[in-house]
């Protein structure tokens, strides 16, 4: 049992202000409570706000060389600790082992890298004329990140904040808490200076302290447009600059032309790789109508080769996060046979063989139409829905109506139309057969999925403020 209570704040733990109230914090695969967490309260964001303030005075200030040097204790402690952080993740949100310590511990270490090497060349001054350019940092930073990616999304905001010279309060999900705290101790550990970093943990009430904050100068926000919305409300009378990443629904284009087993291969691998949730996850297939008898045969063998089960062991999927997580997937896998889409693979239901835990049947939907419910509303499990198209036209057009805008996907082999497709879709991430990109190509989304980008140098810009100093080379 994990009993994570106090926050880290002013380089301290800390109780909470107003005495502990505890979150249960459940693992998946057993439905029991693995831990607890205090709920934060907007007494702890202050404390947390005033801290940080004070911090910034100094941070600011610091060098290039100073904060490189920090990040790479930062570094050394993390790489120590890797073990034990996929550990509590698996037990958190139910990753797999592997890919806990591979995808998702690992991504978190890549964003602390991609800052390093980033910071190294960033140019927080440049000459324009006579007006110098200078990028300061923003100043106190409210970051608030879902239990999904729990490490990869703190990683990819704490590393450019500490970069770029801002303070930070830290509210990860109170889902998937554990991982959150190990990173912090890893900060303390690392020597980060008091007050730089501050981690508060709690739910809605605690992000909405921290939105709201005068003394909180910018929010980065991960997770779902519902609550990506009220943070921008919420921030809105401070005038703070708000980042947001959010949901998805993102288009897999099959060309004509594309390798068809691959391509319909990855697409399920994809979908299902940590049991769907994935903002950026390829859940809508995209594929000739012709060819959807054929597509349907090649998704039925690749989501039967998805291994379910403990994810302690060696499978490729674990459970959905919680119970709340497993209704919604349950309700729309039902509302999909409901409104007519053919169900090819996995349905409602506990897998074969299990009878407790939030697991899921890899469900792979055929014959949908662009109207269905489970192709508009983000599932978020491991849910795939295929849709036909006649003409490229239309699957630009099929592709491109949705809310959301974040990643699309495209397979085929003639390197001129894959790039006019790409060229034609709304998304802020397109994967041309397969490709991933590294931990500095800038992750973000059109329309309902956010503002803003995360990762590298992009991600860097967020921080940032930018002040043009007038008469700088004719001063006397
Ligand atoms: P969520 O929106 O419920 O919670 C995210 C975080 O916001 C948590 O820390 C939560 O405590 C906090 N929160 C909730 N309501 C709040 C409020 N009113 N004010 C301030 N903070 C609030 O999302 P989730 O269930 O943790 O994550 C799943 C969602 O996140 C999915 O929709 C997914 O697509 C999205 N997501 C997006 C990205 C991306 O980069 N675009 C990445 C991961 C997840």
């Amino acid at each position: 049992m994990r009993e994570y209570t106090k926050f880290y704040i002013d380089g301290a733990w800390v109780d909470p202000a107003g005495g502990a109230q505890l979150l249960d914090v459940i693992n998946p695969a057993t439905e029991e409570v693995a831990g607890h967490v205090s709920a934060g309260t907007a007494a702890d964001v202050d404390r947390a706000a005033a801290a940080a303030r004070r911090a910034f005075a100094s941070w600011a200030v610091t060098t290039r060389e100073e904060r490189i040097d920090l990040l790479q204790r930062i570094i050394a402690e993390y790489k120590r600790r890797e073990i034990e952080i996929a550990d509590a993740i698996t037990e958190e949100m139910g990753a797999p082992r592997s890919l806990a310590l591979r995808a998702q511990t690992g991504s978190g270490l890549a964003h602390l890298e991609a800052a390093v090497a980033v910071l190294r060349n960033y140019a927080f001054a440049e000459e324009q004329g006579t007006t110098r350019i200078v990028r300061e940092p923003i100043g106190v930073c409210g970051l608030i990140t879902p239990w999904n990616w729990p490490l990869n999304q703190i990683a990819c905001k704490v590393a450019p904040a500490i970069a770029t010279g801002c303070t930070m309060i830290l509210k990860p999900s109170e889902i998937a808490p554990f991982s959150a705290y190990l990173f912090a101790e890893v900060l303390d550990a690392a020597g980060v200076p008091a007050g730089v970093f501050n981690l508060v943990n709690g739910g809605a009430a605690a992000g909405a302290a921290i939105a709201s904050h005068p003394q909180v100068d910018m929010v980065s926000f991960t997770g779902s447009t519902r609550a990506g919305i009220e943070v921008a409300i919420a921030a809105a009378p401070t005038v703070k600059r708000v980042s947001q990443e959010l949901g998805g629904k993102s288009p897999n284009i099959l060309l004509e032309d594309a390798d068809y087993p691959t391509a319909v291969a990855a697409g399920i691998r994809q979908v299902m790789n940590n049991s769907g949730q994935s903002c950026n996850a390829p859940t809508r297939m995209i594929v000739p109508k012709a060819r959807m008898m054929e597509v349907s045969r090649l998704a039925r063998d690749a989501a039967a080769a998805i291994s379910v089960g403990d994810p302690a062991t060696d499978v490729s999927m674990g459970p959905v996060v919680s119970a709340t997580q497993w209704g919604k997937v349950q309700r729309l896998i039902k509302k999909g046979m409901d409104e007519g889409a053919t169900l090819i693979a996995g349905g409602p239901g506990l897998p074969d063989g299990i009878d407790k835990g939030y697991f899921v049947r890899p469900t792979v939907f055929a014959d949908v139409t662009n109207g269905m419910t489970i192709a508009r509303e983000e599932i978020f499990g491991p849910v795939l829905s295929i849709l036909g198209y006649e003409t490229l036209d239309q699957a630009c057009e099929i592709a491109n109506d949705t809310d959301y805008g974040l990643a699309a996907y495209i397979w085929g082999t003639d390197p001129s139309q894959i790039r006019e497709v790409a060229a034609r879709l709304r998304a802020g991430r397109v994967s041309l057969n397969g490709s991933t990109g590294d931990s500095l190509t800038p992750f973000g989304g059109y329309k309902m999925s956010g503002n803003g980008r995360e990762w590298g140098a992009f991600g860097f810009d967020e921080y940032v403020e930018i002040k043009a100093v007038m008469g700088f080379s004719n001063a006397p």
